[in-house]
């Protein structure tokens, strides 16, 4: 079973996909982990995107689709959850033609629906956190680069919404509960 988890930044996609590698042994691949790898790895690649990830701002189609293709020619696992991935109708193209390249489908897109307050507040409560924790918040949970994050989001993301629904693939769950409340959603649509 191959899926997407779909919403803004601090939608939670990041916790339950977690919780789906370790409850179902499916493959994570999120593309903002793999470019801090890069950038902490210090790659040619991870150099040049620092900067436009710590504005918020998304980085180019080519890269990401770059290191998605890398990873389903490569990675192995009960299915895949993209998280983070695609975030621009040019990459839900992309994924689509990737994963019939691969004899694969999608089985389903989830929208974790939530709104723009509770976003923020979780955001910055994750930097808070990870400063209390004695490690250093993500550079682009900050206010201003989180203005730019939710931007980018409604402008080139949103979109996928429509375009998914449309495909027949959008499942929408309620992403303001607790987690295992999503995470019991998640399993309902996925046929438990
Ligand atoms: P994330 O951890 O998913 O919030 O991603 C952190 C940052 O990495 C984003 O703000 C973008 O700059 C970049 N990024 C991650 N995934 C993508 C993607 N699919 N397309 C473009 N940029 C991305």
């Amino acid at each position: 079973m191959n899926i997407i988890l779909l919403g803004p930044p601090g939608a939670g996609k990041g916790t339950q996909a977690q919780k789906l590698v370790e409850e179902r042994g499916m493959v994570q691949l999120s593309t903002g982990d793999m470019l801090r790898a890069a950038r902490t790895s210090g790659t040619e690649m991870g150099n040049k995107v620092a900067a436009i990830m710590d504005s918020g701002e998304l980085v180019t189609d080519e890269i990401v689709i770059g290191l998605i293709e890398e990873q389903l020619n490569t990675a192995t696992g009960n299915g895949f959850i993209f998280d983070g991935f695609p975030r621009t109708l040019g990459q839900a193209d992309a994924l689509g033609e990737l994963l019939a390249s691969h004899g694969q489908s999608l089985d389903a897109v989830i929208e974790l629906a939530v709104n723009d307050d509770v976003l923020v507040e979780r955001i910055l409560n994750r930097a808070k956190e990870a400063v209390a924790a004695g490690g250093t918040a993500r550079a682009d949970d900050n206010e201003e680069s989180l203005k730019v994050r939710l931007m980018e989001y409604y402008k080139k993301t949103s979109p996928l919404i429509g375009y998914y629904y449309a495909k027949g693939d959008l499942k929408s769950v309620d992403g303001l509960g607790a987690i295992e409340e999503v995470a019991a959603e998640i399993s309902t649509v996925l046929g438990g």
